[in-house]
């Protein structure tokens, strides 16, 4: 019976692997509410950022035109006096016109005005709106971070942990089988290993656990006999016995 020193190191490996991806897993799964609420936050607070640059370019418009209307209105008073040092009936009228034809612009002027009106009034309702809106999503925010705060520190303790372990199980791995196990664990991170699977007395029905496509005997044969890798043809995770023999891989084993 050789000594069975790569597969049990690389199964150590594997199990703490699974375990971190788990344990990255359920941070992922505490944290997702609270991502979710926080993109939420982002985008309320981009919509009021938004509003208020309208805001400011309605308020701004509607300074110059009523600027506009008071300069003409203004102008108008000036004609006006200049009526009664008017020499001719021609000059009169002529300021007359020219008075009227004004007044037709400061009426247009301050329609633009009121709409202008009309609308910084819609965009302050719109942006207390907004701003309730932001006050809830910075409330439920708060209450989802308070409730996983102790949770997500676990977890994170944990893959800290899982993190040590790590380092630990692959200075065990010969240095040529670390290199394959990295690289496939690129293609299926976590999912490096697949047991054999099959059952004693049908050795017909040999299979890879990782993908289900059949072995054949020799795998197997192969497998017990030599202490080094052998990886399944068809999706290239490396091949182990579900009763390797390792009190290390027990001992680590969920
Ligand atoms: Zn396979």
């Amino acid at each position: 019976m050789p000594e069975f020193v790569t597969i049990p190191a690389l199964l150590n490996l594997h199990h703490t692997d699974k375990r971190l991806r788990d344990t990255r897993e359920g941070l992922e799964n505490v944290t997702r509410d609270q991502r979710a609420a926080e993109e939420h936050l982002a985008n309320v607070n981009a919509d009021i950022a938004k509003m208020e640059t309208e805001h400011r370019e309605v308020l701004a418009r509607l300074a110059a035109e009523e600027l506009e209307a008071s300069s003409k209105l203004q102008h108008i008073e000036k004609m006006r006096s200049a009526l009664n040092e008017t020499k001719t009936n021609k000059e009169y009228s002529a300021i007359l016109v020219q008075i009227s034809a004004e007044k037709a612009l400061v009426a247009e002027i301050e329609g633009r005005a009121e709409g202008l009106m009309l609308k910084d009034q819609e965009m302050q309702k719109a942006i207390q709106a907004l701003r309730e809106k932001q006050q809830k999503a910075i409330e439920n925010l708060e209450s989802l971070r308070s409730s996983s705060a102790a949770k997500v520190d676990e977890l994170n303790r944990r893959i800290e942990e899982l993190l040590a372990a790590r380092v630990e199980a692959a200075q065990k791995v010969p240095a040529e089988a670390l290199k394959q196990y990295e690289r496939i664990a690129q293609r299926h991170p976590g999912e490096v290993m697949a047991p054999v699977e099959f059952e004693e007395d049908d050795m017909e029905n040999i299979a890879c656990g990782g993908c289900f496509m059949g072995l054949n005997r020799e795998d197997l044969n192969l497998l017990r006999g030599r202490d080094e890798i052998r990886r399944c043809r068809s999706c290239g995770r490396i091949l182990y016995f579900a009763a390797v023999p390792s009190s290390e891989t027990k001992s680590t084993a969920k």
